[in-house]
């Protein structure tokens, strides 16, 4: 499934570290999520318990940006897959954001509340540091800012920390709020959210900021999380519903966003949606490309997830400006995010195209147009 180029170990840290970073490629017939990736590093550290892919996609736009991911995959090769997929998309969503960074993401292969020690830590920061200028990161499931302060002590290719551009989430779930608006106004001729029924599957970072977003405009509200806590304290504080997460996809809502993990609209989910429209903020949302049609031909509108959730890298993105972070030129950024949309549902629906279909065109003309300078 991989095959390690030469040299083997690209660096290792100074010191006593027993971290070992090996670049790697993929099989593409054994893995089918392995797009022509331009590079694929492996972190190892016995000692700390660190196992980490850090896939680069494409840098024609400029160096990999994407965050870390931590999550116990079942299997090693579900975690490459993930990190495989996840970089991919970040080249899409940085094209279509206007941004000059490529695509590349990290997935750490733990569990987030169980294994995500101080040592696991350090000697991911040892193996960001090497990367320095090949990749830069920030917070993505799993990790907190806390834990991206932490990595940035030690790797100078660390984002959106407290210091710098600060916690991406709240601006992630600020353009998934605009995008929300620009759906129902490309459906309903009105972006008024009161009384519109909106199931919100994950109520982590972005999942709770958006429902702050949602309640605020009198959006019914429909929850659910795998961790019980979030939908009691979601029913407080915004009268929502709460659901079991079983059920979410099924839930009687006009919109439903999915802000948890991947792969959830697949060709066996699709049919049990009863929303018309899917907006949400998680990554890779469609199980399959291919699922974009089925959602076409069923009568929901999808909005792009590289699209809709934009927002943080936008904000990320920013703190690398040649000027530095300016928080309100990144917001006038993010406020795009609904014309993209926008234009993206229009051009669909002219060309009797599935939505996604149309936002991948738009990102590979952008990054051939760039290659081609
Ligand atoms: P998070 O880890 O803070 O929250 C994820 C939440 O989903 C958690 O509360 C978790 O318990 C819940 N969850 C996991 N599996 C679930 C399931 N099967 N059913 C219901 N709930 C489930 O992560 P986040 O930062 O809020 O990110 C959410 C999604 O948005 C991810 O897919 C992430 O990649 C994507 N995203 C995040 C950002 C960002 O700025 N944080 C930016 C772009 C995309």
């Amino acid at each position: 499934m991989l095959h390690v180029r030469e040299p083997r170990t690209l660096k290792k840290p100074a010191g006593k570290s027993t971290l070992t970073i090996a670049d790697v490629t993929a099989d593409a017939a054994l893995l089918p999520a392995y797009d022509s990736h331009e590079r694929i590093w492996l972190g190892r550290d016995d000692e700390s318990g660190l196992t980490a892919i850090v896939a680069i996609h494409n840098t024609v736009l400029g160096p990999a940006l994407g965050g870390t991911r931590v999550w116990p995959h079942e299997s090693f090769e579900a975690g490459l897959t993930d990190a495989l997929r996840l970089s991919r998309g970040m080249t899409y969503k940085s094209a279509i954001a206007g941004t000059p960074f490529g695509g590349g993401k990290a997935v750490i292969i733990a569990d987030p509340k169980t294994e995500k020690t101080p040592s696991l830590l350090s000697s991911y920061a040892d193996m960001l540091a090497a990367l320095e200028g090949q990749f830069f990161t920030a917070e993505d499931v799993g990790l907190t800012l806390a834990d991206a302060d932490f990595l940035r002590t030690r790797a100078p290719n660390v984002v959106g920390t407290k210091s710098g551009s600060g916690n991406p989430s709240p601006v992630t779930a600020y353009g998934v709020f605009l995008g929300i608006k620009a759906a129902l106004r490309h459906r309903r001729g009105t972006e008024s959210l009161k009384g519109v029924g909106i199931a919100v599957q994950g109520l982590g970072s972005v999942g709770w900021s958006l429902c702050e977003n949602l309640h605020e405009e009198s959006a019914a509200l429909t929850v659910t999380d795998i961790d019980t806590a979030r939908i009691e304290e979601a029913k407080k504080a915004f009268g929502a519903k709460g659901l079991a997460p079983d059920t979410i996809l099924s839930a009687e809502a006009d919109i439903f966003a999915p802000c948890a993990l991947g792969g959830v609209i697949s060709r066996e989910t699709i049919p049990s949606l009863r929303a018309e429209i899917v907006a949400g903020s998680a990554n890779n949302q469609l199980a399959r490309h291919e699922d974009a049609r089925l959602l076409m031909e069923s009568g929901i509108l999808y909005a792009p997830d590289y699209v809709i959730n934009a927002g943080g890298l936008i904000n990320v993105a920013a703190e690398l400006a040649p000027g530095g972070y300016n928080r309100a030129a990144a917001m006038a950024k993010v406020a795009q995010i609904p014309k993209t949309l926008s234009d993206i549902f229009t051009r669909a629906e002219v060309q009797g195209r599935p939505t996604n279909d149309v936002a991948a065109e738009i990102a590979m003309e952008r990054i051939r147009t760039a290659a081609a300078a």
